[in-house]
């Protein structure tokens, strides 16, 4: 476990430059190692040390694990490389790593704050559950903000993680070390959870594939609450077929968690190797683009005159008011937040002997010494939302609000359309350059409409804008998983 902020030792240099650094495993041999595992060719034992050797190479530098459990990953790609042909599961070897505020037994599990130091889980989440049923080797832990509070991966009280794309600028978040891993080739696939867009928008940084599903599609048992309401479980990859598989290994009903749903979990992977594309796409407007830096306004007509070149019509659309979605959302957020992390009180989570925060302090020296600034502010927030005279003029007025926008929004789906939109407004930030706090809450107007209407959304990774990864989004109605895979296997195939 790496208990102590790291200092900064940042490399520099753009894209290309980066990947001659070494940091970023290049896309064709991650893609190479992806066929390898899946058609027999490479061993669990052979993908599994090409992951281990990787992290061993990189990852002092990428900072993307929090836990790495080699000897486990070892020992499970021995036994998997034993068991026949016949009775291998559909994740057979797959490298996956898990963001640290899901559930791993006995593995540490901080979900990036001090006040959860020490804390073992006594548990499988239901996803990591599945991910062993399915085959996958479980590699480690992944860094984040902490309780998934950020979109830079700079909040967690371990430091932030670097962007394996330029080791200055971060990998986003909150699932940012899920990201980084999988772009540094450290992680075939990860796991992530997306409340407002902590997979999509480390993904887009990271140039990787990242998919939110429709909520409800995935249990949430076993992985840390932020906003309930919003929280899910998603995954991330840089080969579309594991994407698939990954997500179709971990969704499903699942009777610990009352808001997972009994719907058939269709083949993910099958679509991704069905490639096609709607008729039409909706694609966000001018107006809703001009807060884009220039360089992504060009990488998002790029995407665009992509898709007109397989012959989509593209039809301009105007989302609903992001200004107002993102107020919506972080009030919202905050409120269930505070009611969440009211759990953690220095009695019942961390371990003193390990260095947790537990008993011997009060409530309030718990709170203050074990949590960090912003999530303090939220939970101060929250509690001030729901309080008598706030909560009918702002908590009800924001669930009023997000039922608006969830509707407006469903409202701008044609028949069998797709929405396109982008994800971030500008490249990765520099580290060591944070903006202002409202800047970075507005920067997340895109990714939190999926959130606030529960929809499905899928980050694909779509070139490069001022030679670092560029990514949009694609988003379809509740429970259109499958066509966002289709749409972006053809996409793929258009590049
Ligand atoms: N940046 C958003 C927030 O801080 C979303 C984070 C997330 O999806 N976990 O709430």
């Amino acid at each position: 476990m790496r208990g102590q902020h790291r200092s900064a030792n940042a490399g520099g240099g753009f894209g290309n430059t980066l990947v001659r650094q070494g940091l970023l495993l290049p896309e064709p041999e991650r893609r190479r190692r992806a066929v390898r595992l899946r058609s027999g060719e490479a061993s669990a034992g052979e993908a599994t040390e090409l992951a281990l050797g990787r992290i061993d190479a990189v990852d002092d530098s990428v900072r993307a694990f929090l836990h790495i459990d080699r000897e486990g990953a070892r020992a499970r790609a021995r036994s998997l490389d034993r068991q026949p042909r016949h009775r291998r599961g559909p994740l057979f070897g797959l490298p996956v790593a898990v963001k640290d505020n899901i559930a791993v037994r006995s593995w540490l599990s901080t979900s990036g704050s001090a006040l959860l130091r020490g804390y073992r889980a006594p548990y499988d989440a239901t996803v990591v559950e599945r991910l062993r049923g399915a085959g996958a080797v479980l590699l480690g832990t992944t860094n984040l903000d902490e309780f998934g509070m950020g979109s830079a991966t700079t909040r967690g009280f371990h430091g932030p993680s670097r962007n394996p794309a330029d080791p200055q600028r971060v990998a986003g978040g909150s699932s940012g070390g899920s990201a980084a891993a999988v772009a540094a080739g450290t992680a075939h696939a990860a796991l992530g959870t997306d409340t407002g867009g902590s997979v999509r928008q480390p993904a887009a940084h990271c140039g990787v594939f990242g998919i939110r599903p429709t909520y409800g599609r995935v249990s949430r048992y076993g992985v840390t609450a932020y906003a309930s309401s919003f929280d899910q479980v998603g995954c991330l990859a840089s080969d579309l077929t594991d994407l698939g598989r990954v997500l179709g290994a971990v969704a499903g009903l699942d009777p610990r968690d009352a808001t997972s749903a009994a719907r058939d979990v269709p083949d993910f992977a099958a679509a991704a190797g069905r490639p096609a594309l709607p008729r039409t796409i909706a694609a966000c407007g001018e107006n809703d683009l001009a807060v884009l830096d220039p360089a992504s306004q060009e990488a998002f007509a790029a995407v665009i005159r992509r898709f007109e070149q397989r012959g989509v019509i593209v039809r301009r659309v105007e989302l609903p008011d992001t200004e107002t979605a993102v107020a919506a959302y972080y009030l919202l957020a905050c409120a269930e937040a505070s009611s969440n992390l009211a759990r953690f009180d220095g009695m019942r989570y961390g371990q003193p002997e390990a260095g947790g925060l537990r008993l011997e302090a009060a409530f309030r020296e718990t709170r203050t010494r074990g949590l960090g600034r912003e999530v303090r502010r939220r939970i101060l927030a929250g509690a001030t939302v729901l309080s008598r005279g706030y909560r009918d003029s702002i908590y009800r007025a924001s669930t009023e609000i997000r039922k608006r926008i969830a509707r407006e929004l469903l409202g701008l789906f044609g028949e069998r359309e797709l929405l396109l939109l982008p994800i971030t407004c500008g490249p990765p930030r520099l580290l060591d350059e944070p903006p202002p706090r409202a800047q970075e809450y507005r920067s997340d107007r895109f990714t939190i409409l999926a959130s606030l209407a529960a929809l499905p959304a899928i980050s694909l990774p779509a070139g490069e804008s001022r030679g670092l990864p560029f990514g949009v989004e694609l988003m379809a109605p509740p429970w259109g998983e499958e066509a966002l895979f289709s749409a972006a296997a053809a996409f793929v195939e258009a590049a």
